[in-house]
């Protein structure tokens, strides 16, 4: 099975799959999963197949899609070339390593003394881009019992993600000739504002995740150098728990600023799973990691209210990088554990 999941992770990684073209990636999937067996199902650049029957249903999920491959790597970002005991290319560790992994963990768990249930796996496009790939497959799957995301985490579980809520402040004066004096100022106001804003201060501790973060990261204002500016919008980024209202948060920075506050995007919301749910002892008893909060979004955005793990071999500090790699110790574990993970939550649930 080892040697198979390092050539499943090689032609996957062969296979670019940048956000929104999946296509052939979807296909080689499509290959894999019937070379084992299974009945693939393809919805757009989505694919599932839906393994045992009856009793729990756990979701096993990753994601095809990776980001650009960009300049400057000094190993081929696409031919999945091996050394040290390492596979490198663009998405080897985020997360096509993950998925090869669910696949052959998943493949393993039912090949004999299957667990008394059903697990569904599902490879998705556009996590990285929408998170449009889960969020238009989940209504038509059978409606999980509980999910896992694969994801690069070190084989510990995360049962905690942080969310992203952005908000823009505008901030209105009034336009003159720079020369003549008069006018009100907008960006003079709106740098009043991003100092104001280092005085919002969090003290509600989410136990996985800690304080939310709030950040301005962006400053747009005037357009010519003679004209008093009229507008000036600044951008701020909050890093959000579930210990927190999206509501509560755009009080608080209006609280603060003189501009007006609008919430450009809520959609990422932050979420958690309780610890004592199956999905997450399932995940504890299957490997030696510990639970902890993550501060990267994944597809767990789009299963809100299932509860959820996000677990998975390799490191989230590789993905996105130049030389992006995955051990092949660390997938060949990971094939292992996410076996483990399946008969331990469906022992759990009382199968076998
Ligand atoms: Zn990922």
């Amino acid at each position: 099975m080892s040697r198979d999941a390092v050539a499943l992770l090689r032609r996957l990684v062969q296979t670019p799959s940048e956000s929104g073209a999946e296509d052939a990636a979807a296909d080689l999937l499509e290959g894999t999963f019937k070379d084992l067996g299974w009945e693939p199902r393809r919805t757009g650049r989505n694919l599932h197949a839906v393994l045992g029957s009856g009793g729990p249903t756990l979701l096993f999920n990753s994601h095809m899609d990776t980001v650009p491959v960009g300049a400057g790597w000094t190993k081929p970002p696409l031919e999945a070339v091996v050394e040290d005991g390492r596979v490198y290319g663009r998405g080897a560790n985020d997360a096509k390593g993950c998925l090869t992994a669910m696949i052959l963990g998943a493949a393993a768990a039912f090949e004999d003394d299957a667990p008394r249930g059903t697990v569904v796996v599902s490879a998705v496009c556009e996590e990285e881009t929408t998170n449009r790939g889960m969020a238009e497959l989940l209504p038509l799957l059978p409606r999980p019992d509980a999910a896992v995301v694969g994801e690069p985490t070190g084989l510990a579980p995360a049962v905690a993600q942080k969310g992203l809520l952005l908000l823009e402040v505008m901030a209105e004066g009034r336009a003159a000739h720079a020369a003549w004096g008069g006018g009100d100022n907008a960006v003079t106001k709106a740098a009043r504002d991003v100092l104001a804003l280092e005085a919002v201060g969090f003290d509600r501790p989410h136990p996985a995740l800690g304080l939310p973060s709030l950040a301005v990261t962006q400053i747009h204002g005037g357009e010519r150098h003679n004209v008093i500016p009229d507008r000036c919008k600044l951008v701020v980024d909050i890093r959000t728990t579930p210990a927190y209202e999206v509501s509560e948060l755009v009080a608080m920075v209006q609280g603060r600023v003189g501009g007006a506050v609008t919430v450009r995007s809520s959609r990422l919301g932050a979420v958690d799973t309780d610890p004592a749910q199956p999905v997450v002892r399932a995940a504890l008893a299957a490997g030696a990691g510990a639970c902890f909060g993550s501060p990267t979004i994944s597809d767990w955005v789009a299963l809100k209210g299932i509860p959820t793990v996000k677990v998975g071999p390799g490191d989230s500090r590789r993905s996105h990088t130049l030389d992006e790699f995955l051990t092949i110790a660390e997938l060949e574990a990971g094939v292992a554990y996410y076996e483990r993970l399946i008969r331990a939550y469906f022992g759990l649930m009382g199968g076998r």
